[in-house]
């Protein structure tokens, strides 16, 4: 929750000294590690580093700070006191509200990076200072952060979920199934097309469930939950090289709790009490 950020793309001018400073080298995010938990660095602690600020962007006010992000060219590991951390480990290491801020950073510092010439006629882009966009010049065509929107659906039928095993992840993890949205699909449309094209299964009942920004590079995940319909499971071979109907009490490897895919298989053991954790 972002409860004491406001966001704000009016420019402050001159950084102050306190004011933070996310610094990120692809998905790693600069962190203080001379406290207790990782802490993000102050303008002036970073700017002591030798890393170049000449071109900070303004994120907004938390609790009267103000937060810059900072894309870093540099691959330094050893930095005295801090170090790049990748940004999904801090996940519960770096305190409210930084972490949320943190990933509303990547984001931004990703897009601001990669969109740097107008896509109608590639001229040099210009930031607007009244609202998040960049303006070319002249054709006038703007051009907004990109967000990819992403379905992630938990699919029950009677006291089982369908988990799915994708041979793009690294261990033996096993996930709910989740795709991106297509041009001219609404988002309940995207749910039932992905669990059919994945796992053949036809789903009804589908709700919302709730929604996690996922800047890796570009995302947001839009989580909802939906029951067996009708179907045997028939696997893509693709996208997906296993797929099984899972008791609570009966779990595979499943995802951290950084993920909005972990708070969807969460709420399923709440209602199923006789599960294991893991
Ligand atoms: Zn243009």
């Amino acid at each position: 929750m972002l409860h004491d950020f406001s966001p704000s793309v009016d420019f402050p001018g001159e950084p102050e000294p306190d004011a933070c400073c996310f610094v990120y080298a692809e998905s790693r995010l600069l962190v203080k590690t001379t406290g207790a938990a990782p802490e993000i660095p102050s303008f002036c602690e970073v700017a002591s580093q030798g890393i170049d600020l000449s071109h900070p962007l303004f994120l907004g006010r938390c609790r009267g700070r103000a937060c810059y992000a900072v894309p870093s060219a540099t691959r330094r590991e050893a930095i005295p006191g801090a170090e790049f951390c990748e940004l999904r480990t801090l996940f519960s290491r770096l305190a409210d509200p930084w972490y949320d801020i943190a990933l509303r950073g990547l984001h931004l510092a990703g897009w601001d990076g990669a969109c740097r010439f107008c896509s109608r006629c590639a001229t040099p882009l210009q930031a607007r200072t009244d609202i998040r966009a960049k303006e070319c010049p002249a054709c006038g065509r703007l051009e907004f952060p990109r967000i990819s929107p992403a379905v992630i659906m938990l699919v029950e039928k009677d006291d089982t979920l369908l988990l799915a095993r994708s041979p793009r992840f690294k261990s033996e993890m096993w996930s709910v199934l989740a795709g991106f949205v297509e041009p001219g699909e609404s988002l309940e449309d995207a749910v039932r097309r992905e669990v059919q094209e994945e796992t053949g299964i036809a789903v009804k009942d589908i709700a919302y469930f709730g929604s996690q920004p996922w800047p890796f590079p570009d995302s947001l995940m839009i989580g909802f939950t939906a029951r067996y319909a009708s179907g045997e499971i028939k696997i893509d071979g693709d996208e997906i090289c296993e797929a099984g109907w899972f008791r609570a009490d009966n779990l595979p490897p499943i995802p951290g709790r950084l993920s909005i895919a972990r708070r969807l298989i969460d709420s399923f053991l709440k209602k199923h009490p006789a599960a294991s954790s893991s």
